[in-house]
């Protein structure tokens, strides 16, 4: 299995990837894990609050432009693709070695739509289409991505060995100084005391059945009880 892992790495250029396009030339809108996000009031998005982000936002500018920026690649072989489109548009990219590459705000206009509902293959470097900002919560053209691991599994063993090689140890909770620092970036929280900080971390983990969470992953438990866990593709793969 694992000669599987390094030929791969191999074809990719190295652990730092530098072989794969996702998004190129794009900025990072969020970053993943716990950051300067909304909390959700009454039904309404409140921003100026820590919370947590499953993925990575990405984008380029407030217009929405058919240019080499806004051009979305396969990173990867996928062995197939789904597209839905309705409340949210979300596309999925089923890779063979345990994890799912999900791609929200896409417009069903702007991509290959009838590739990503053929459920055939997606070869590496695959014109996916446009970025888009259908349904996104801001006005800005953004793709947020989510890699995680497969309905079943809690990990994905590639993407272990992965952060392992790249970075050791990984399963440990954020430091209470690293939560308090996201916190003191918050307006609305910016002046917080750390017993209000500890509890309202806590709480938000509560909320969101979260059993741990650093930078490089997030160990959840879905709505059937089942733990899955949703990785950084920036420290993985550097997209
Ligand atoms: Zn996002």
């Amino acid at each position: 299995m694992k000669k599987e892992y390094t030929e791969f790495i191999k074809e990719c250029g190295g652990l730092e990837f530098p072989n794969i396009f996702f998004h190129p030339g794009a900025r990072e809108i969020s970053d993943f894990g716990l950051i300067n996000h909304y909390k959700m009031i009454d039904g309404v998005r409140v921003w100026g609050y820590p919370g947590i982000h499953f993925g990575i936002d990405l984008g380029n500018s407030h217009i929405i432009k058919d240019g080499y920026i806004n051009h979305l690649y396969s990173p990867f072989m996928f062995e197939k693709s789904t597209m839905v489109y309705r409340y949210i548009s979300m596309i999925e990219l089923f890779h063979k070695f345990g994890f799912i590459m999900k791609l929200f705000h896409c417009n069903p206009k702007w991509v290959e739509l009838e590739l990503l509902q053929s459920g055939k293959e997606i070869k590496k470097g695959t014109k996916l289409g446009l970025i888009g900002n259908y349904n996104a919560p801001v006005n800005e053209t953004l793709v947020h991505s989510e890699i995680v691991s497969i309905d079943g599994y809690c990990i994905s063993d590639f993407l272990e060995y992965v952060l392992r090689e790249k970075y050791g140890d990984t399963n440990f909770q954020i430091t209470l100084n690293d939560v308090i620092s996201v916190y003191r970036k918050c307006s609305r929280t910016l002046f917080w005391k750390e017993d209000q900080i500890k509890k309202d971390y806590e709480q938000l983990r509560l909320d969101n059945n979260i059993r741990l969470l650093n930078k490089f992953k997030i160990i959840y438990k879905d709505s059937t009880g089942i733990e899955k866990t949703y990785y950084s593709s920036k420290y993985l793969f550097g997209i």
